[in-house]
């Protein structure tokens, strides 16, 4: 009944060889009894302590959910970490490409007339699924050509090793162990055999780059040939990416984005993730770029309105489907890409407002920089941890909203300087309002010296506070950024000798006293 795979029968047979010695040693040691004796898993070291920890552990929690002890045993040993898996799982967290980069180089001519090519070669089959599962067939395309370029993109890792390193990890164990046991099932259901095993770095399988267990409940057996062949089979590689988006919501003939103009006074903030009926979208004075018609239908329609670059980027408004994108990457310039290079497919055209570029964009260090100093001016952002999120997002725009910025929500380099230049000002204030006055004379003239090199002070350091000193103290103030006390303090004496130790080198004073 069950087709047995290849791997598998293999994978029974050896198993055959080691599952008798152990019969063997339990029959010695055990009291014959009804109840099945204990399942033990054995594995050769793979040189890595953690990892082997890790294995011995996941083995018994394998058996446990139900798993084949024989099919456990088969996948997971021989087994070691992939030290490159790691350090890509690493690099991804940490790199973050301005969006402009990122869609520029998946959203190329090259790649459009590509895949257009390809819609064309295979346009029946697309026409067939597009009908039956109501997706558009360019989305499905775009998808492709992301996920593995068109089937092409060679996957060079193996599934088991790169779970398994994933989980031994340890970072989202019981993510990639959930995988892992989606895998160990595909495998004893005969879904998947060793060329099936080969994968992304991430372990995701075949043209789609289905996680296992995504598999398990979404692959489609297209051509009835008993196979849910999402390796090498063209109709059901198209047809699991469909079933995919159809079962996560996608809306047949609706669309997915629309590019627009914004009018001037715009207020920004209204880009925050909110959905809101097209209708109330125009009624805002938003305008497409392409003079779709925002007809009866489309206008009781709930859209959100997107600004993937901040105020002074492109505008989208993005419908429904385009969240649904979003199921299969949980990412706006993910989906934007998809939809982008999907438009392509069709014959139209790219973004109409050019990229911001000169604005720049934040690595992972300047957002947790960002993160922390909008917590510390009370415009909470969540524990920083270098992602920017909606937290950080909803932190940034009530900044600029406090600050009469347009408030997009957008981080640049200028306003994380901005932002950070407030806090050091408070802490500053701060330091300045609780700092001990100078009581000596030795100390007051200290400050009237250094007072007197930074040219806020005339005459001589008599050691005394006087109306002039006092000037002289407010003026150096107000030179960093403070608001003017005249009090002679431990801080301003610390800041004017700091100011001191940056003047130019002391030759041209030289030169000027001899004159
Ligand atoms: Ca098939």
């Amino acid at each position: 009944m069950a087709r047995i795979s290849l791997f598998f029968s293999m994978m029974l047979a050896g198993l055959a060889v080691g599952g008798s010695q152990a019969c063997q040693a339990q029959t010695q040691t055990t009291a014959p009894t009804a109840a099945p004796a204990p399942v033990v898993l054995e594995f050769a070291s793979s040189g890595d302590a953690a990892f082997d920890s890790w294995r011995a552990g996941f083995a018994q929690r394998a058996v446990a959910a139900g798993r084949n002890p024989a099919m456990v045993q088969s996948m997971l040993a021989g087994l070691r970490p992939d030290p490159r898996i790691v350090s890509q799982d690493q690099n991804q967290a940490e790199f973050v490409r301005p969006v402009w980069d990122y869609i520029n180089r998946a959203v190329t001519p090259e790649k459009i007339s590509q895949g257009a090519a390809l819609r064309a070669q295979h346009a029946q089959l697309f026409t067939a699924v597009e009908r039956r599962f109501g997706v558009d067939a360019d989305i499905i395309a775009g998808i492709w050509g992301v996920e593995t370029n068109f089937g092409a993109f060679p996957l060079a890792y193996d599934a088991p090793q790169a779970l398994a390193t994933l989980a031994a990890d340890g970072r989202r164990r019981g993510q990639f162990e959930t995988y892992l046991l989606a895998l160990m099932e595909m495998a004893e259901r005969g879904f998947a055999g060793p060329e099936q095993m080969k994968s992304s770095w991430a372990g995701a399988l075949g043209q789609p780059q289905f996680m296992p267990d995504v598999y398990l409940t979404t692959a489609v057996d297209w051509d009835g040939d008993g196979k849910k062949d999402i390796w090498t089979n063209q109709g059901d590689v198209f047809a699991s990416i469909a079933n995919y988006l159809a079962s996560r919501g996608w809306k047949r003939s609706e669309p997915v984005y629309d590019e627009v103009f914004l009018p001037q006074d715009f207020d920004y903030a209204l880009a925050d993730g909110t959905s809101r009926p097209v209708s109330q979208w125009v009624g805002l004075g938003v305008r497409s770029t392409s003079g779709f018609d925002y007809s009866a239908p489309i206008q009781a329609m709930s859209a959100q309105l997107y600004l993937p670059a901040g105020a002074k980027g492109p505008a989208l408004i993005l419908f429904p489907n385009f969240g649904v994108i979003r199921t299969y990457n949980p990412s706006d310039r993910y989906a934007m890409t998809v939809s982008l290079l999907a438009r392509g497919f069709e014959g139209g055209s790219g973004l109409v407002k050019p990229w911001p570029t000169e604005i720049g964009s934040l690595q992972r260090e300047e957002l947790f920089e960002l993160q922390a100093a909008l917590n510390k001016l009370g415009y909470s952002a969540g524990t920083p941890d270098g992602m920017f999120g909606n937290n950080t997002r909803s932190a940034v725009r009530r900044y600029q909203q406090a600050e009469g910025m347009p408030a997009d929500g957008y981080p640049t380099p200028a306003l994380l300087t901005r932002i950070q230049n407030k806090v050091t000002g408070i802490d500053r204030a701060a330091a300045q309002r609780s700092a001990a006055t100078l009581r000596t004379a030795t100390s007051i003239r200290e400050l009237q010296r250094a007072l007197i090199r930074l040219s806020r002070l005339r005459g001589a350091a008599d050691g005394e506070m006087g109306p002039a000193t006092e000037r002289a103290i407010e003026s150096f103030e107000r030179s960093i950024r403070l608001e003017p006390t005249g009090r002679a303090t431990t801080f301003i004496l610390a800041e004017a000798k700091k100011a001191v130790s940056q003047l130019p080198p002391p030759r041209r004073a030289k030169k000027r006293r001899r004159r």
